[in-house]
């Protein structure tokens, strides 16, 4: 194929590249292609309405949370969103608890009966272990919520999700769930919490909308690398060590999921959007999709998700020895720069970022490489 009339190449149609194309086809006029290697837009946001006509997200629930105020008025260029606080429940000694901890689980968990914000502080003072700056996931939540809630539900959960013990990995991955000194259950704490009105894949299609814009769906980058032509600009949003073919040995690895779909003839499965399950069962956690999208059907769809090396790269795995051979080709990415080749991304920058960050970072990196904007 003639690349050649296109200025901008775009890797991926996940958040990170429909936001450069979006913003390069919009705002400059560029003239951008992009090309995805699965059969559709959206990244791991996508959802779809599947045969029972449940809105269903191919690749797990994605939650939208931000305090970013410039990331919350660019997504609602292109959708309307329903207002939506999510909230997990957790299945803990036949109990279902809420998570982030807060007053509700201590009591049903301890059988006590805190009552204000001052008894839960006196409580988490007397029950956690006291660590400055945590080191990894285990210390982290040690810190935070003390030896039994720790084991209770964070510990299983977390050796399931990531095959590693929480020693190993990262105090940002227990690090992401706050604890809660009051009743408030709600799972993030950001001003703006809310879901796109029509589904994810809508807001992809507003934005990759535009006459600048050709997206070239099941094309992998790696067999049409020869044919692009002389472009302006590349922005890779894949996994970056396959880009540089692996150079530095071993392969970064990503934790996947398998979602096990099933579908009731009932209204509803289970109370709540999300049911977490740390110590029984091989899956970490149940989701039931009309939860969230707020649908009215007599049907309903959950997933169960099972973790797994196999897959879909999902999930960078925040470790020490990965995060080292990260930063080997971080040093050949920022080389590439000079050659206008540019990584973004949860895959490129091998990062667990939330979609927020996502779209941030995209619309970051627009206004470094346009200052005159
Ligand atoms: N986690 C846990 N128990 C829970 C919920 C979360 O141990 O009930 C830990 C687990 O290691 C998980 C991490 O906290 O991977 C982050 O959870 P989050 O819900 O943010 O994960 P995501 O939705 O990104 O998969």
């Amino acid at each position: 194929m003639d690349n050649s009339q296109y200025d901008i190449i775009v890797i991926g149609a996940g958040i990170s590249g429909s936001t450069l194309a979006e913003r390069y086809a919009t705002v400059l006029n560029k003239k951008v292609l992009l090309l995805e290697k699965r059969n559709h837009i959206g990244g791991n946001c996508y959802d779809f309405i599947n045969d029972d006509g449940v809105l269903i997200s191919k690749y797990g629930a994605h939650i939208f949370h931000t305090s970013f105020e410039d990331v919350w008025k660019y997504v609602n260029k292109f959708s309307e969103w329903r207002p939506y606080v999510h909230k997990v429940l957790s299945y803990v000694d036949g109990n279902l608890v809420p998570v982030p901890v807060n007053i509700t689980t201590v009591n049903k968990l301890f059988n006590l009966g805190i009552k204000s914000e001052k008894e839960m502080i006196d409580w988490l003072d007397k029950t956690t272990i006291k660590i400055n700056n945590p080191k990894n996931s285990e210390e982290m939540a040690l810190s935070r919520v003390g030896k039994v809630l720790y084991e209770k539900m964070f510990k299983k959960y977390t050796e399931k999700q990531w095959d590693k013990k929480p020693s190993e990995l990262s105090p940002a991955v227990i690090g992401r769930i706050p604890v809660r000194t009051t009743f408030n259950d709600s799972y993030f704490s950001d001003p703006h919490q809310a879901l796109p009105k029509y589904g994810y894949t809508k807001l992809f299609e507003r934005m990759l909308n535009h006459p600048n814009i050709t997206v070239k769906l099941n094309t992998d980058y790696f067999t049409e690398e020869k044919n692009l032509g002389n472009f302006e600009t590349l922005f890779f949003t894949g996994p970056i060590d396959q880009f540089f073919s692996y150079k530095f040995g071993e392969k970064l690895r990503y934790r996947s999921i398998r979602f096990e779909f099933e579908t009731y003839d009932q209204e509803y499965f289970q109370s709540n959007s999300v049911v977490n399950y740390p110590n029984d069962h091989e899956y970490t956690r149940i989701v039931e999709y009309k939860h969230l999208t707020g649908q009215i059907l007599p049907k309903t769809t959950i997933s169960k998700e099972y973790p797994t090396w196999e897959g879909e790269p999902y999930y960078p795995v925040p470790t020490k020895e990965n995060q080292e051979l990260y930063e080997k080709y971080k040093k050949e990415a920022e080389k590439s720069e000079k050659n206008n080749i540019y990584f973004v991304g949860r895959l490129a920058n091998y990062k667990y970022f939330n979609m927020d960050q996502a779209f941030k970072n995209a619309l970051n990196l627009f206004e470094r490489l346009n200052p005159q904007i």
